[in-house]
């Protein structure tokens, strides 16, 4: 119904909230609210820039689908992200300054869990000049490679040494932390987007390196499978497995027999995992590193559990003899070690405490302290000190050539193998466009730690409307007054004696509830989670909010720009700009 007004008198009085619309009270201001949003310090410290208070948001809202969408854009392993990731998102969650942080990784799990049955509305875009890249190698960073570029439009090959694809994800990391189930459904939904495969092709084996120049680009990741030596005496000895070895054989359905005591040397994740799987082999098992528990590169979550389930540990150990006795066990002799110094890479240096020694015996003795990238197969004016040489475009000295994951100098873990797979289908497509530059990567960045965003990426390109990178939102500027303390949800596991019979998965994951609550945690930094705040406190009644499509607008005509709506936002999304 349309409303009449009578402006017959001198005065217009308002007199109803129909009758004051008339009157433009907004220019009677001299500031206006603005709805920017913020980086949260998650999404920046998440290598794959995953958008974390959006699929928070989402799944909070029972949107889980859409929250599944939400992370694909950025990140094609949520399902092994959400079990596996050492999860630095939750370091930097800003809620871990107020109580503890949001379960960021177990929200993403989620997430992936209860939307095993959608078919995600994910497809390349159209790509008129489709040209051909190859990728070598199908680990986290081949497979990431592979599904951005196509994303982007290129046709890919894919090559894989190994009858199947994976890479660690698959004969690295066991069953009871990543089921296999779980990564063929994600490697399932990569290659729907029409990736040619070819598996057991060895690049430099069944196919010589020169073969790759057919393309118009290749990105090598060939991870770091090589086991390193520890080059001491008796390290041939039959009894001696490699780490690498020894989880191949599990993950392919092999129990190896052992023995009833194993010593495994290292303190990293392979050495973590070799130890659970010796426990579940039904061994005892004693783990030598020598460093400190404090210096150890395994995730933290993983020495916990190791720790829970009776692996023992011995710090400040190198092994310098192993010998075999005469009752067939194995003798180890050990060099005491102290730490003192910094070594090259600035770690805390391990030396050896002068003529003291410690001698364990064992059934057998597992070396994991460590991979080297095989580079026999790579030519040598693109590799050094042990890896592929890549700038910060992951190019190599030939402009055609780009490298990731292991086998470039990065912290070795699967979310910055997928970063490295992502970073280089932009360069690749930057490369093919011919507009390399630092500049192209600095718009699309999240945040100022190197993770960047294939969604802004993809709708700034070819002069789209990509947005300016945004600020990170700092902790002072969150309102923790309008938030409770509450406890963080943990993943609910397996009892330890079942765990221990047997490979079945030991994290549950969250039940609904648990993630509802989970999710009611995030304080949504910079982000608008439609609380309804700046709605209900606004005196003029002139905002609108709509959550299902994520849209706030103002009315601006009649907003007298109080600033109370910027007041009572907990997360510094409404700030108040002067007009000029
Ligand atoms: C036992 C273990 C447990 C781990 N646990 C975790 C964890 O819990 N969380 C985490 O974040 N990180 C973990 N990591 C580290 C993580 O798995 C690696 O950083 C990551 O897999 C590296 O990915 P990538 O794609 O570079 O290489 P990889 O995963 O190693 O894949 C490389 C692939 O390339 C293939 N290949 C090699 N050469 C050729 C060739 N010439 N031609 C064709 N194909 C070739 C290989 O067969 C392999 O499939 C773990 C590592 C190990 C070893
Ligand atoms: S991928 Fe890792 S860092 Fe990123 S959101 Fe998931 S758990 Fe956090
Ligand atoms: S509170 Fe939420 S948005 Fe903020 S840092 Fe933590 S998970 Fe991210």
């Amino acid at each position: 119904m349309e409303i009449e007004y009578d402006f017959s008198s001198e005065l217009a009085i308002p007199i109803s909230y129909g009758s004051s619309e008339v009157i433009e009270t907004g220019k009677w201001g001299f500031e206006k609210p603005e709805t920017a949003f913020l980086t949260a310090p998650c999404q920046e410290a998440c290598p794959a820039g995953n958008p974390i208070p959006q699929f928070l948001y989402l799944a909070g809202e029972g949107r889980c689908e859409e929250a599944l969408e939400t992370i694909l854009k950025e990140n094609p392993f949520p399902g092994v992200c959400g079990r596996v990731c050492f999860h630095p998102c939750e370091k930097d969650c800003h809620r871990g300054q107020y109580d503890e942080a949001v379960s960021i990784n177990a929200m993403e799990r989620y997430v992936f869990d209860v939307t095993s049955n959608h078919h995600p509305d994910i497809h390349p875009i159209s790509n008129a000049d489709s040209k051909r890249v190859a990728v070598v190698g199908s680990g986290p960073a081949g497979l990431s490679a592979a599904y951005f570029l196509r994303l982007l439009g290129y046709r890919v090959t894919l090559f894989e040494a190994r009858k199947a694809l994976g890479g660690v994800m698959r004969w690295g990391i066991p069953e009871y932390r990543l089921p296999k189930s779980i990564l063929k459904k994600e490697i399932e939904r990569i290659l729907q987007l029409s990736i040619d495969v070819k598996t057991g092709v060895r690049v430099g084996k069944e196919i010589p390196f020169e073969e790759l120049d057919q393309f118009d680009a290749f990105f090598l990741s060939p991870g770091a499978g090589l086991s390193l030596s520890l080059g001491i005496e008796g390290e041939d000895l039959k009894k001696v497995w490699r780490g690498g070895g020894f989880l191949d054989r599990i993950n392919s359905g092999d129990k190896p027999r052992i023995g009833k005591e194993i010593i495994v040397i290292g303190g990293g994740n392979t050495a973590m995992d070799v130890a659970r799987s010796a426990l579940r082999l039904g061994s005892r098992v004693i783990v030598a590193y020598r460093r400190t528990r404090a210096e150890m590169p395994a995730i933290q979550d993983e020495i916990h559990e190791a720790e829970e389930e009776g692996v023992r540990f011995e710090f400040l150990l190198l092994p310098v003899k192993i010998s075999l006795l005469k009752n067939r066990r194995i003798r180890v002799k050990f060099q005491r070690m102290r730490i003192r110094g910094r070594d090259q890479s600035n770690r805390p240096k391990a030396n050896p405490i002068k003529g003291e020694y410690l001698t364990l015996e064992a059934d057998g003795f597992i070396k994991a302290v460590g991979e080297g990238v095989d580079l026999s197969w790579i030519p040598g004016n693109i590799s050094k000190n042990g890896l592929i040489d890549v700038n910060s475009s992951l190019t190599t000295s030939n402009p055609k050539i780009f490298a990731g994951g292991d086998a470039i100098d990065q912290p070795r873990a699967i979310v910055t193998a997928i970063a490295s797979g992502k970073k280089a289908a932009i360069s690749i497509d930057l490369y093919f466009r011919g507009c390399m530059s630092e500049d192209g990567f600095s718009k699309i960045r999240v945040g100022n730690k190197g993770a960047l965003s294939m969604a802004t990426y993809l709708s700034g390109k070819d002069g789209g409307n990509g947005s300016e990178p945004k600020d990170v939102i700092s902790y002072p500027q969150i309102n923790t007054l309008y938030f409770e303390h509450s406890k963080r949800i943990e993943m609910r596991k397996q009892d330890r004696n079942k765990a221990l019979k047997g490979f079945s998965e030991v994290n549950l994951g969250l039940t609904s509830d648990e993630a509802r609550i989970s999710t009611s945690r995030c304080f949504s930094c910079g982000t608008c989670n439609y609380c309804y705040n700046c709605y209900f406190f606004c005196p003029e009644g002139v905002i609108s909010l709509d959550p299902l499509h994520q849209t706030k607008t103002v009315d601006l005509d009649h907003c007298k720009g109080c600033g109370t709506c910027a007041k009572v936002c907990p997360r510094y999304v409404v700030l108040m700009k002067e007009l000029s």
